[in-house]
């Protein structure tokens, strides 16, 4: 019997995802022995400083990862940095494979005048802070002003777009962070656009996501109902035999249910505008305008009518798209690991998930981009590595998040909820989150 130890790098989905394909590998002749190295004391990832507050469902996700965890041949370090507290090459060394899920946590810049002003802002840094990311909590998140815009139609930029335009209310009963949600309540933003350069038919939304606008009970949600039958008529020109790709029928039919909606006449409001192509943000000292290129699609390419337009705002936050932030002993290419379907050539280093592929699919696309580079992993095995254990290589000391300590941290958040009618109260620093895990006094 053959027992591999293998290193996975990074507690969010993609890191849960690739342990349990290990698992589901292992056979009477080949085990593992896995280690889930994460640098902040919390695992999950995205599902605990990405998904929108007012999506539990999605983050339902976390139980399929504690039942990952709970299996004998796992073990978690959390509040190990790669490149600080171990190094890459400390990992090749000791390990058979080693399975990068660094993610991609930098937002992508726009590269127009004003981007810098005081005020405009990476959807990265405000979905971080408004989850309590410990990196986040203290970005500079400017709600005393009446108009936001949101660049981007992507679901992260409807997520930032719900977050600042629904009623905080109801965000009363959600694991939003402490410090955001008083924020939030004391928020004078009532106009908040979601802007996309294209067509309402290239939206990257997807129809779930569309699908909730019109349940929001305090906002009206507007889309413009002619933008969207030119989009449908457009699509539908060009489709093969006039059938419209599934997604872009959905998207389309959900758009038009909101743009037909009755409107209640609620002073929050969320207002959809595409073919708006964002030249320049405008402001003495801080954003007080964004200007617009006015686009038109012209035999199917989007093309600038030259026309502009401009919003008065106080506050743009850039959905864009992410990219991954380098770690040493692995080369990057266009904001993602070099690989060739998740294998680093040459190495015995492996990647899945946003840092393999970039920022792309939902959270369960990363259980077969998982299964995939592990049936790699496998085939890619030779003979077991004797080694010594890791801990040898932490300082003495060093706090670290074990299952044990983590599941202390996760009930203690959770029964600091239960009163408030919370799914959790997340601690937001680390010093905070050690405490909870007795890490320190
Ligand atoms: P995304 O889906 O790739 O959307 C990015 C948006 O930014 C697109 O509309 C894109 O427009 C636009 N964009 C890119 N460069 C631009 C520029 N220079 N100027 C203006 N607009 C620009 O990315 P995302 O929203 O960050 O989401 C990442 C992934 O996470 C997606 O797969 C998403 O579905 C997923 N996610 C899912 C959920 C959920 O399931 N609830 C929630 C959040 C995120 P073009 O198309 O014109 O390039």
């Amino acid at each position: 019997m053959a027992r591999y130890k293998i290193a996975i790098v990074g507690a969010g989905p993609a890191g849960y995802f690739s342990a349990q394909a290990l698992q589901n590998s292992e056979t009477e002749d080949l085990t593992f022995a896995i280690d889930l190295i994460e640098r902040l004391p919390t695992p999950w990832g995205l599902v605990r400083s990405g998904v929108a507050p007012d999506h539990p469902k999605i983050k339902t996700v976390s139980k399929v990862f504690e039942k990952i965890a709970s299996h004998p041949n796992f073990r978690l370090f959390g509040n190990v940095e790669l490149g600080t507290d171990i190094q890459l090459a400390d990992l090749t060394a000791r390990y058979d494979a080693v399975i990068m899920c660094t993610g991609s946590n930098i937002g992508k810049k726009l590269g127009i005048p004003g981007e810098d002003l005081p005020g405009s802002i990476s959807a990265a840094d405000f979905v971080t802070w408004y989850n309590g990311h410990p990196d986040y909590v203290h970005v500079d998140v400017d709600l005393g002003i009446e108009a936001a815009v949101i660049i981007g139609a992507g679901n992260v930029a409807m997520d930032c777009g719900r977050i600042l335009a629904l009623n905080p209310a109801e965000l009363d009963t959600t694991d939003t962070a402490d410090h955001a949600l008083a924020k939030l309540h004391s928020s004078h933003i009532r106009q908040v656009y979601i802007t996309g350069r294209r067509g309402p038919e290239h939206a990257a939304f997807t129809a779930p996501e569309l699908r909730d606008l019109p349940k929001l009970e305090h906002t009206d949600v507007f889309m413009d109902a002619t933008a969207i039958e030119e989009a449908l008529a457009r699509a539908t020109a060009e489709a093969i035999d006039g059938e419209l790709e599934k997604d872009i029928r959905n998207n389309l039919e959900a758009m038009r249910v909101v743009a037909e909606a009755e409107k209640a006449g609620n002073d929050r409001s969320l207002t959809f505008r595409f073919l708006s192509a964002p030249k320049e943000i405008l402001g003495d000292g801080k954003v007080e305008e964004i200007l617009f290129g006015i686009n038109e699609i012209r035999d199917g390419k989007v093309v600038d009518t030259g026309a502009t337009y401009s919003i008065k705002c106080g506050l743009v936050i850039t959905a864009i798209g992410y990219e991954a932030l380098p770690i040493d002993g692995v080369s990057y290419v266009k904001g993602k690991i070099d690989n060739v379907e998740g294998r680093v050539l040459g190495t015995n280093i492996y990647t899945v998930g946003w840092a393999k592929r970039g920022p792309s699919g939902v959270i369960g696309t990363n259980k077969s981009d998982a299964t995939d580079v592990v049936k790699l992993v496998v085939e890619d095995l030779t003979a077991p590595k004797v080694s010594s254990d890791i801990t040898e290589l932490l300082i003495s000391g060093h706090p670290v998040v074990t299952q044990l300590t983590w599941e202390a941290i996760n009930a203690a958040e959770v029964a600091a909820g239960e009163p408030l009618g919370k799914p959790r109260v997340k601690a937001v620093s680390r010093e905070e989150l050690l405490k909870l895990g007795n890490l320190l006094a």
